[in-house]
């Protein structure tokens, strides 16, 4: 198993398979992209399941999200879902898209067993869509939502950033949205890890203030608090139900105490944390031949050195040297 110091065990991997995005979500990246990783140091196809292979035999992985970097962007992904879900014991995969592509892809990838996806949607409007994402590509997003649904990859889940003066006015109509359509939505707090380092705390619209948002339209009754377990959303039934929302409240409500997450970046590197500042290199010990028990031991030790919490809150925070699209979100 891989536990921490302080007990958690991690039991969902996140598996970034490429760092490149055909967005440009403000709170990600900037305008002009970044250097992109060279190919020969992004894990291939094989190298891949090989490690997500080592996660779930070896070390207690149940649950596998392949994300980015923009994941649909890569191409070998239906065929690394269908054998990552012949792996035993079959973990559960998802994925987390920006949606675009998704229209074309859903339903092979529906084919090769993926259990559900998560689909990040800020805004219903086109001309904030390119404000925000720098690209317009609003109807792709929304056409990629819908034909998730209609593949059945249900409970299709949306994911929400809001940004002061951008998109903040939007929370209610885009419940509304998702509500009709039967997404489950999730708004998230922005975290420290733009590429740009542009977060400033005092921007950033707050778990309170999207409940706020909420509660002048909604009736919102908080889900069974145990059910949300390890989950870091709080979730809550909509007028009754049995539609829920969600709120990720990744700075003002941390979650980090009941955390069971770890990270393998496109270029192969293990990180226990977002916001870790070390990450273990399982590329180039698999490279240099490792047996699948030393990369275990490796992927075990990465893990056993996990700190308490993302410490956003300290006095030296430092935000960590990769960002989101880079780390996989
Ligand atoms: N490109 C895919 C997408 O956008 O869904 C997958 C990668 S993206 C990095 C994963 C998720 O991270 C998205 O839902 C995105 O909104 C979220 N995200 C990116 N930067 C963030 C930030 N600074 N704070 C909070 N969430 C962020
Ligand atoms: Fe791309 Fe996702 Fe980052 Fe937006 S959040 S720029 S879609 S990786």
């Amino acid at each position: 198993m891989l536990v921490d110091g302080f007990g958690r065990v991690a039991t969902d991997l996140r598996v970034s398979l490429t760092d490149r995005c055909n967005l440009r979500c403000t709170y990600c990246m900037p305008p002009e992209g970044l250097e992109w990783l060279p190919k020969p140091e992004l894990l291939t196809d094989d190298e891949v399941i090989r490690l997500v292979a080592v996660g779930v035999e070896r070390l207690g992985i149940t649950e596998v999200r392949y994300t980015g970097g923009e994941p649909l962007l890569r191409r070998g992904l239906v065929d690394l879902v269908t054998r990552t879900t012949a792996l035993r014991p079959r973990p559960h995969v998802s994925l987390t898209t920006n949606g675009i592509g998704l229209s074309r892809l859903a339903e092979p990838l529906r084919e090769a067993g993926l259990d559900r996806v998560n689909v990040s949607l800020d805004t219903l409007d086109r001309d904030t869509f390119v404000r925000l994402a720098h690209r317009d590509r609003l109807p792709d997003v929304l056409a990629g939502l819908a034909a998730a649904e209609r593949a059945g990859l249900r409970p299709v889940k949306v994911n929400t950033v809001l940004m002061r003066d951008v998109n903040d006015h939007e929370a209610v109509p885009l419940l509304r949205f998702c509500l009709e359509k039967g997404y489950e939505l999730r708004f998230i707090e922005q975290m420290p890890l733009d590429a740009q380092h542009g977060w400033r705390r005092e921007n950033m619209v707050t778990a309170d203030e999207i409940l706020d948002r909420l509660t002048a339209e909604f009736t919102l009754l908080p889900d069974d608090a145990a059910a949300r377990g390890s989950a870091p959303a709080e979730t809550f039934l909509v007028d009754g139900g049995p539609a829920r929302v969600g709120v990720i409240g990744s700075v003002t409500r941390p979650f980090c105490g009941a955390c069971d997450r770890v990270r393998l970046t496109a270029d192969g590197q293990i990180r226990n944390c977002l916001f870790a500042r070390e990450e273990s290199d399982l590329r180039a010990a698999l490279r240099s031949g490792a047996s699948d028990r030393e990369l275990a031991e490796r992927w075990t030790a990465a893990v056993a050195g996990k700190r308490a919490g993302h410490g956003i809150d300290d006095v030296g925070f430092l935000q960590p040297a990769r960002p989101m699209s880079a780390i996989g979100g």
